[in-house]
C-alpha cells in the first residue's frame, strides 16, 4: 500500500465529513485514482467516520482486489467506481454519499435543476440527472448511472439511494459534493414558498462566462 495515496484518502474523506454533505452515519465512500495505473485506492469501511488505513483497500479497475479487504457490502459497490474512471480518463477521485437533501431528490426520483447559479458554474447547467434504480453497484445499476451522465457532467442521483460525484481531484469532487447539496436543501426550503425556479438557459450561461471572466483575472489586491 503506499502511504501517499492513503493518506491522501484519510484526507478527502475526513474533508467530505467536515463539508457536511454526508447523512449522521457518515455511509459513503471516497476513492482516489492511482496516477498512471489502472487501479484505485478505495474506502472500504462502512462510514467515513473513524476511518483507518485498514479501512481502505487497494482494488485494479476491471474490479480485482489487489490489496486490503473489501466487506461485501463494500464490494457490491466498487463497479460504481470503476466505471467512472474507465468511462472519464480526467477522473482523479469518485465520491459516493447519502448527502440528506441530494438524497430526498433521489428517493423522490426528482432531478435537481439548475436552480443556482453554482451549478451552473461547475459543470451542472443542466442541473443533477437522475440515474434509474438498479440494485447498488449491480451491472443494471452501472448501466443506469452510464445512461443519465453526458460528457463534462461530474454528478448524478442514485434513484432510491444517494448521490455519485466524479471529478479530476478530491478537492473539486467534494465542493460539488456540498453545491450539489446546497441546491437540493434550497429546493426543499424553496417548496414552502411556491417552488423552486429554474435560471434561464441564457443566464447560466451568462453566469458561466461571468465567472470565468473573473478567473482569469485571478486575485486582485488593494
Ligand atoms: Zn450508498
Amino acid at each position: 500500500m503506499d502511504k501517499s495515496m492513503v493518506d491522501q484518502v484519510l484526507a478527502a474523506a475526513a474533508s467530505v465529513l467536515a463539508s457536511g454533505a454526508i447523512s449522521a452515519n457518515g455511509h459513503g465512500n471516497v476513492s482516489l485514482r492511482v496516477p498512471g495505473a489502472e487501479e484505485m485506492y478505495f474506502t472500504s469501511a462502512s462510514s467515513l467516520k473513524g476511518l483507518t488505513p485498514d479501512g481502505i483497500a487497494r482494488v485494479a479497475l476491471d474490479g480485482t482486489l489487489l490489496e486490503g479487504n473489501l466487506p461485501p457490502i463494500q464490494g457490491a459497490v466498487v463497479d460504481m467506481h470503476t466505471a467512472m474512471y474507465q468511462d472519464d480518463p480526467q477522473v482523479g477521485c469518485v465520491l459516493h454519499t447519502h448527502s440528506p437533501y441530494a438524497t430526498a431528490h433521489a428517493v423522490a426520483h426528482q432531478p435537481i435543476d439548475c436552480w443556482i447559479e453554482a451549478l451552473a458554474m461547475f459543470g451542472l447547467p443542466d442541473g443533477v440527472p437522475l440515474a434509474a434504480y438498479g440494485p447498488r453497484g449491480s451491472a443494471q445499476a452501472v448501466a443506469n448511472i452510464r445512461r443519465a451522465v453526458r460528457p463534462g457532467v461530474p454528478a448524478v442521483l442514485l434513484a432510491n439511494h444517494g448521490v455519485l460525484i466524479f471529478h479530476r481531484t478530491p478537492e473539486l469532487a467534494i465542493f460539488v459534493g456540498g453545491v450539489v447539496e446546497e441546491a437540493a436543501q434550497a429546493s426543499l426550503n424553496a417548496r414552502a414558498l411556491g417552488g423552486p425556479v429554474v435560471i434561464p438557459a441564457e443566464l447560466r450561461a451568462a453566469a458561466l462566462q461571468r465567472a470565468m471572466t473573473f478567473e482569469a483575472a485571478g486575485v486582485r489586491t488593494a
